[in-house]
C-alpha cells in the first residue's frame, strides 16, 4: 500500500491550497491530492464559460501547480475513510495511507423539492467539464432558458447566457428583489437594472411551483399560476456541504450539516483537518455559524489547514463575506455585514457615502464612477462592512475594506490611513471614496 504524510481528498480551490500550503509549511512532507476528476474547473469561473470564455476548456486549473510544489496526484472518487488504520480508498479498490489528513471535498447543488427538476434539459450548476459543455450545447439551440435563484450565480449565468445569443432569458427569485443575500436593497435594484437593460427578464416575488413539460422541460409554472416558457432550466439556488467521506466514519458533523471544525481547522479527529465549502464557518463578527460558501473563505480556511498540520501556525478568526460580481463594466462588491445583516445582528450602525470617478481628471480613458457606502458601530466607530457599485476597480478596493475590517479599523483610522493615488488608477486624493465615506460616516458619529 502506498503511503503519504499528507493526503488531501479534493483537487479545487480548498484542496489544491491546502496541499501547496503543507508543501510551503512542512517541505520534507509527501503529499498527496485526490480527486475526483480529471479536469478541475475554475468554480468561480463557471457562469463566464456561457458568453465571454466560451468553453469550459478554458476555464481550468493549470495542473502545471501540482508539479510546481511537487504534489503528487491521484484521479479516484474516494468512498470512505479508515480512520483506525489511517488510510482511504477510492472506488476504484486503491487505498493509501496518510498520516494528516484534509477532507476538501466542497458543496453539491442544492436541489429544491420542486417538482418536474428531473426533466431533460433541467440543469444545476455541477463543477463538471462534461455537464457544462452538454448545458452549453443546450443553451445553443435555445429559445427560452429559466434560471431559478437570482442569487450572485443566476445573475451571472444570466448575464452570460444573453451574450451575442437570440435567446429570452428570465431570472425567477423568490424574495423581493435579487442578489439580496448579498447586497443592500439599493444595491440589488441597481444591479437588477444593468440586466433587464441588457435584455433580461426578471421576476422577483416568484415561487416556482413547478417546472412542466412530457418528458423535456416546455415551462416553468409560478404559484401565482403563471407559466413561463422553457425549453432549458437552471437551477441555482445554492449548494451544500458534501460530506459523505467525512460521515463514513464518523467524523463530527455541524448543525448545519457540515463537517464541524475547531479554530484550526482540525475536524473532531486531530489527524484529519477540513477546509472549504464541506466545512463550518462561523462569522468573523457574532462568532455564530455562517452559511456563505466562497472560494475566497475556502482558500484562506485551506492555508490555515495546511499550516496547521504538525504545529498549530494560524488561526481562524471567521469569515468576513467578501461577495463580488460584476455585470458589463459595474462592478458590484461587499465586505463584512450588509446593513440589514448589521440591524438584524442588533448594532447601532452609522453610514457614510462617497462617490467619484476613479481617475482624475474624470476625462481619462477609462474614467467610470465609484461609489462606496461604509458601516461602521455607533459608539467605537469600528467598521462592519463596506458595499460599492460602479467601476471595476471596485473588485480590488473591497478588498482594502476586508482587509480594515479585519484589523477592527475605525472611521477615523479610515479617513486617516495614508492611501496611494494616480490619476490613471485612482479617484483623486480629495475625492479618494474610502476616506471620504468614513468621514461623511465620522460627521455622523459626532452627533
Ligand atoms: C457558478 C459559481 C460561481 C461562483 N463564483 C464565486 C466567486 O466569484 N467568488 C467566490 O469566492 N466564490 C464563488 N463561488 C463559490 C466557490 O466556487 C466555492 O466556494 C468553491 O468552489 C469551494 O471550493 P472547494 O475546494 O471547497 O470545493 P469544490 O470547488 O466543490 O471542490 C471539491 C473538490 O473535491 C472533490 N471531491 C469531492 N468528493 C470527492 C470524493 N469522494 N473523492 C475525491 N474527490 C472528491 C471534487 O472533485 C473537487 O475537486 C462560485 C460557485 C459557483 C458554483
Amino acid at each position: 500500500m502506498d503511503s503519504y504524510d499528507v493526503i488531501v481528498i479534493g483537487g479545487s480551490a480548498a484542496g489544491l491550497t491546502a496541499g501547496i500550503t503543507s508543501r510551503s509549511f512542512y517541505p520534507e512532507k509527501s503529499v498527496l491530492i485526490i480527486r475526483k476528476e480529471e479536469k478541475v474547473l475554475i468554480p468561480c469561473g463557471i457562469p463566464y464559460i456561457f458568453g465571454t470564455v466560451c468553453t469550459p476548456s478554458k476555464n481550468l486549473i493549470p495542473d502545471a501547480l501540482l508539479e510546481k510544489n511537487n504534489i503528487e496526484l491521484l484521479i479516484g472518487n474516494v468512498i470512505g475513510i479508515d480512520r483506525n488504520n489511517k488510510t482511504v480508498e477510492t472506488k476504484k479498490g486503491d487505498k493509501v495511507q496518510y498520516e494528516k489528513l484534509i477532507i476538501a471535498t466542497g458543496s453539491i447543488p442544492a436541489v429544491p423539492p420542486i417538482s418536474g427538476s428531473d426533466k431533460e434539459n433541467v440543469y444545476v450548476v455541477n463543477k463538471d467539464v462534461d455537464y457544462l459543455q452538454s448545458l452549453l450545447d443546450k443553451i445553443e439551440d435555445s429559445k427560452d432558458m429559466v434560471i431559478i435563484g437570482g442569487g450572485f450565480i443566476g445573475m451571472e449565468f444570466a448575464d452570460e447566457c444573453k451574450k451575442n445569443r437570440d435567446i429570452n432569458i428570465t431570472v425567477v427569485e423568490m424574495l423581493s428583489c435579487c442578489l439580496m443575500a448579498a447586497f443592500d436593497k439599493d444595491i440589488c435594484r441597481q444591479g437588477e437594472e444593468i440586466l433587464k437593460k441588457n435584455g433580461v427578464d426578471i421576476i422577483t416575488n416568484a415561487k416556482v411551483e413547478a417546472i412542466t413539460g412530457s418528458g423535456r422541460v416546455e415551462g416553468v409554472k409560478l404559484s401565482d399560476g403563471k407559466v413561463i416558457k422553457a425549453d432549458v432550466v437552471l437551477i441555482g439556488i445554492g449548494s451544500r456541504p458534501n460530506t459523505q467521506i467525512a460521515r463514513s466514519d464518523g467524523i463530527e458533523i455541524g448543525e448545519n450539516g457540515s463537517i464541524k471544525v475547531n479554530k484550526y481547522m482540525q475536524t473532531s479527529d486531530e489527524d484529519i483537518f477540513a477546509c472549504g465549502d464541506c466545512c463550518e464557518k462561523i462569522s468573523f463578527f457574532t462568532k455564530k455559524i455562517s452559511n456563505i460558501m466562497l472560494a475566497s473563505i475556502a482558500c484562506n480556511e485551506a492555508r490555515i489547514a495546511g499550516a496547521n498540520l504538525y504545529k498549530i501556525n494560524r488561526t481562524n478568526e471567521g469569515e468576513i463575506g467578501i461577495f463580488a460580481t460584476a455585470f458589463g463594466e459595474t462592478a458590484l462588491a461587499r465586505a463584512g455585514l450588509s446593513l440589514q445583516e448589521a440591524k438584524k445582528n442588533g448594532y447601532n450602525v452609522v453610514i457614510g457615502t462617497a462617490e467619484s470617478i476613479n481617475t482624475h481628471p474624470g476625462c481619462m480613458p477609462g474614467g467610470k464612477n465609484l461609489k462606496v457606502i461604509l458601516i461602521f458601530e455607533k459608539g467605537t466607530g469600528i467598521i462592519l462592512g463596506g458595499q460599492l457599485i460602479g467601476a471595476k476597480s471596485g473588485g480590488e478596493m473591497i478588498n482594502l475594506i476586508s482587509a480594515c475590517i479585519h484589523e477592527k479599523m475605525t472611521a477615523n483610522n479610515m479617513a486617516t490611513f495614508q492611501m496611494g493615488t494616480h490619476p490613471v488608477l485612482t479617484a483623486s486624493p480629495v475625492a479618494y471614496q474610502i476616506s471620504n465615506a468614513a468621514e461623511m460616516a465620522i460627521k455622523e458619529l459626532r452627533k
